[in-house]
């Protein structure tokens, strides 16, 4: 892909600390508001058990070994030489405001950690949270992710996310105020969505002048609601022709310095139902790129002006 027709994190993160640094994910063991008893039970339709957490997390141990256990095979695979602390599965924002520094604080005190990212949901994140994670970010590099996925309510209520857009966007407003970096992730593939309705979801983003956003694939796992209507044959997934169609479309809309985190997704492999072509990672991102390249176009090309930012990425 050439790096220069999108903004991509991993690029800008180079430049930014002069070296490649990586995401650590790290299970602090938080729950989730959306799931009853925080991490039992049923929440999102697509989530699985583990809370959506990124394969290879070292669970059973504590937050700064998880980080030095991953540094070390991070050196050897990607020669990296820094690493953000990323609190990914469940709501990483979901416990009073001392027990979240207790645990961001642990991060920030292993060696090469230069920054942090948070992910969590837009309702779980009042204004005392809020005012924890603005200090974070006048301490070191901060990014507050917040699960989104669509704009339109009836796709979030199909996706029993428990939470609406006015809901999302009162919780984006509150963190822009306080000058956070946020992140939206967003699914492409959702049950009952047109491409006119992931474009408009993407235009939101861009209105809305987003600093990241993270595009997932919709990834149907075993064991979950959205599973068991796949295996009724009530679901269908997109062929990765269309995927790449699509994502290339977003780009398009997207204004030209958001930081594009992520372009696909990878599902566990012994839970992942559908689309089973996702597996291949890199296959997808040489065709998005290879379609960037066939429609010789780039991330903003169909952006229509430049909206005022509210801090420096
Ligand atoms: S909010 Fe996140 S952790 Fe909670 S049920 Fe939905 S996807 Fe899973």
């Amino acid at each position: 892909m050439r790096k220069e027709t999108i903004l991509l994190y991993s690029t800008y993160l180079k430049h930014r600390f002069g070296g490649r640094v990586h995401k650590i994910s790290v299970d602090a063991g938080f729950g989730c508001p959306n799931r009853s008893n925080g991490r039992a039970g049923h929440g999102c339709v697509f989530c699985d058990s583990s809370g959506s957490a990124a394969v290879g997390i070292a669970r059973q141990v504590g937050i700064a070994q998880q980080l030095e256990q991953a540094q070390e095979l991070m050196r050897r695979k990607y020669r990296a030489k820094w690493f953000i602390a990323y609190f990914q599965p469940y709501s990483n924002t979901f416990a009073p405001p001392a027990q979240l520094r207790h645990c961001y604080d642990q991060a920030l005190a292993v060696n090469n950690v230069v920054g942090l990212a948070v992910g969590t949901r837009p309702d779980c994140v009042d204004d005392a949270v809020l005012d924890l994670l603005a200090e974070y970010h006048r301490r070191t590099y901060f990014w507050l992710e917040i699960g989104l996925q669509s704009c339109h309510d009836r796709t979030l209520n199909y996706l029993r996310r428990g939470h609406d857009y006015a809901c999302f966007l009162d919780a984006y407003q509150r963190a822009k105020e306080r000058g956070l970096r946020v992140c939206v992730h967003l699914i492409i593939g959702l049950p009952g969505e047109s491409r006119d309705d992931i474009l408009h979801t993407a235009r939101e983003m861009a209105r809305l002048g987003v600093d990241g956003i993270k595009l997932h694939l919709l990834h149907v796992l075993q064991g979950t609601p959205l599973g068991d209507s796949f295996l009724a044959g009530e679901v269908k997934t997109l062929g990765m022709d269309d995927y790449v169609q699509l994502v290339v479309d977003v780009l398009e809309c997207l204004p030209p310095h958001t930081l594009i985190q992520r372009l696909t997704g990878d599902g566990p492999r012994e839970l992942l139902l559908a689309p089973l072509w996702s597996l291949n990672k890199w296959e997808v991102l040489n065709a998005i790129g290879a379609e960037l390249e066939r429609r010789r176009t780039r991330q903003g090309s169909h952006y229509p002006g430049t909206i005022s930012r509210t801090c420096d990425v």
